[in-house]
């Protein structure tokens, strides 16, 4: 007995560290097995998570594939591509807002909350919905072991709110962080170029929606971001729109245009030419075809590399312009790139692959699977972070330089970008005028040389200065960040010993409290959304019940007496009221006493259906 409850208690352990890419469209987990990386899939499915999210109109959040599915009909309660939010103000982001289907405002702190019938969610938990279905496929491919430590991946060009947004959308996925990596820093790993002493890489990322080049220094194992550009708005899908456009065009000479217009036509318009480009990689022709509104004929066209290439010039000659100016940011020229890789579906296409060796003159890696690649070094990293053998010294760089805003309005950078972490900096400042006890420091975050220009991290006072005549005190500033991100800025006055110091919360960032109440948020919802899932469940048992009930009664009233039928009959009558109260308990009530008034009926409907079953068969037969 003892041994059986110890079995019943004890949860699979959980899994070693994963490696998540929490992808604009897509987002995949990866892990280390068997000496290499491996995608995570349960089995009959591919283990990619669209990071799309559903809401409908009653019960819990849907996400992944079936809130994509669900989106063709219902876009206007489906949230798409969170990730351009995280970490961002209102004001960032203005232009993605207006394809958002829920009013936005700005909360505390800065945080963009939208308004989802009702009930206000920031980026992070939406993001963090995402998170959690990946830990749910993760387990549903490992026997139910649950996904407690990753490494998540973040564009290179993502600044300290919005990779620190990233790890408080794990902290209420329940995931621990155990670092956050640059995305082309992630794929160079998957290819094992961090074994290299020395070299430059230039990793292109097409994906479905966005575009970026990064160019990558490795020194013994330290990636370094030297620079990146891009294009948040350029990706597969403006290639998929090049075959729309024909394919529209054509169409509206023979169909009505208020027909071409609707959102389920221009859906399965997309999604054909999404085929007909894929296609297009492996074969040098393929057709393009859909069913014409209130019609039996289809539509169909041919299309030829040759043609579709020539449509989609224009946009690879977009990325070559962004390849340009991060090689001259990086002040690098193409023959000092000594290693390109590629991310993104949109790099399986030929002219993308010759363009890209072209403009780099080499070619390529392309071995690893594009949309994977990201993934598999996230779990390269994982690995090594949580003790596995492969030699590589990794680390992370500060993305920005770290400063303080002085009394011009100026920024004072105390840490450079691209400093390896942890690390620290200290540096002197003084008093402005005469018995000034006080000073206010803002800490800032950014490149430009104005405070202005640059992101406010958060504020602090040093008090109890003792008075004394201008440029006299002596106060050291000393900036930390400690292995995981995390900026410390302290203050001391040299004489007294007085200090202050922050722990920097970004702007546009959760607080503490924040998580905290977000946390506690998400489990009284976790039993709102179960109290909800039951209700719908006892619903439709109890409406396959009912069903059943009519029909037993039709065929075997005569068999019954009349106390038992009126019983029934009482229940059916509660039942039925019980459905419309959406209460759970009500629900079970009426259920069970809908169970036990009708235990004679399926008792007579039991023994008619073995009587029937039986008639006419002899013992041999049985
Ligand atoms: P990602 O965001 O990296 O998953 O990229 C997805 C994009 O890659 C979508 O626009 C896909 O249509 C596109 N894609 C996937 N496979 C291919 C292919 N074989 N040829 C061209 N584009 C592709």
């Amino acid at each position: 007995m003892g041994f059986l409850q110890l079995n019943v208690l004890n949860q699979p352990e959980p899994l070693p560290a994963v490696g998540i890419d929490l992808g604009t469209t897509n987002s995949l987990v990866a892990i280390w097995e068997n000496g290499r990386p491996n995608v995570v899939r349960p089995e009959g499915d591919n283990g990619y998570v669209p990071s799309c999210v559903f809401f409908p109109t009653d019960g819990p959040p849907i996400v992944g594939k079936e809130a994509r599915e669900r989106a063709v009909f219902e876009p206007e309660r489906t949230i798409f591509s969170i990730k351009r939010f995280m970490g961002r103000g209102l004001a960032d982001v203005a232009a993605d807002l207006k394809s958002m289907p829920f009013p936005a405002s700005s909360g505390r702190n800065g945080v963009i909350e939208f308004d989802v019938r009702g009930r206000k969610l920031t980026p992070q938990e939406i993001s963090a919905l995402v998170l959690e279905k990946c830990g749910e496929v993760a387990a549903r491919a490992s026997g139910g072991r649950a996904l407690a430590k990753a490494v998540i991946t973040v564009p290179a060009y993502f600044d300290d709110a919005q990779r620190q947004a990233t790890r408080d959308a794990a902290r209420l996925a329940g995931i621990e962080v155990l670092r956050i990596v640059n995305e082309p820093t992630a794929a160079s790993l998957a290819y094992g170029l961090d074994q290299k002493k020395q070299g430059n890489v230039a990793v292109y990322d097409l994906g479905g929606g966005t575009f970026d080049v990064s160019i990558l220094a490795i020194e013994d194992g330290v990636f370094r971001v030297l620079a990146t550009n891009g294009d948040t708005h350029l990706g597969g899908d403006d290639f998929d729109r090049m075959l729309v456009a024909v394919a529209s065009t054509e169409l509206s000479h023979s169909v009505d245009p208020r027909k071409l217009d609707e959102p389920a036509f221009l859906q399965g318009l997309r999604l054909a030419a999404e085929k007909c480009k894929i296609e297009l990689s492996s074969y040098p022709e393929a057709e393009m075809h859909i069913q014409i509104p209130d019609s039996n004929a289809q539509w169909r066209r041919r299309f030829t590399r040759e043609e579709f290439e020539a449509l989609s010039r224009p946009l690879i000659e977009r990325t070559l312009d962004s390849c340009r100016r991060a090689l001259s940011d990086s002040k690098l020229d193409a023959s000092q790139i000594d290693e390109v890789v590629l991310v993104g579906g949109v790099t399986r296409m030929p002219a993308v692959r010759a363009a890209v060796e072209q403009f780099f003159g080499r070619v390529p890696h392309t071995q690893l699977n594009p949309d994977e690649v990201v993934a598999l070094g996230a779990a390269v990293q994982a690995h090594v972070l949580s003790g596995g053998t492969r030699e590589v010294l990794l680390m992370d760089v500060t993305p920005l330089s770290l400063g303080l805003e002085t009394v011009g309005g100026a920024m004072a950078k105390i840490i450079l970008r691209n400093a390896t972490i942890p690390c620290q900096a200290t540096e002197g400042f003084t008093t402005y005028v005469d018995n000034q006890t006080a000073i206010d420091f803002n800490v800032l975050q950014g490149e430009r040389e104005l405070a202005s220009d640059t992101r406010s991290l958060g504020r602090f006072r040093l008090s109890g200065i003792p008075p004394m005549p201008a440029g006299l005190a002596r106060i050291a500033v000393r900036f930390h960040i400690d292995a995981n991100g995390l900026l410390t800025v302290t203050a001391k006055e040299q004489s007294t010993g007085a200090s202050a110091h922050i722990e920097v919360q970004p702007q546009n960032g959760l607080s503490e409290a924040d998580v905290q109440r977000m946390l506690a948020a998400a489990y009284a919802n976790a039993k709102d959304d179960f109290a909800a899932r039951r209700v719908a469940e006892l619903e439709t048992e109890l409406g396959t019940m009912l069903r059943a009930t009519e029909k037993g009664l039709v065929d075997a009233r005569s068999q019954l007496d009349r106390e038992t039928i009126l019983d029934i009959e009482d229940a059916m009558k509660s039942a039925r009221e019980a459905c419309s109260t959406r209460d759970a308990q009500v629900l079970q009530r009426a259920r069970d006493a809908f169970e036990k008034a009708t235990m004679p009926l399926a008792a007579v409907l039991m023994d008619n259906f073995a009587k029937k079953a039986l008639t006419g068969k002899i013992i041999g037969e049985m």
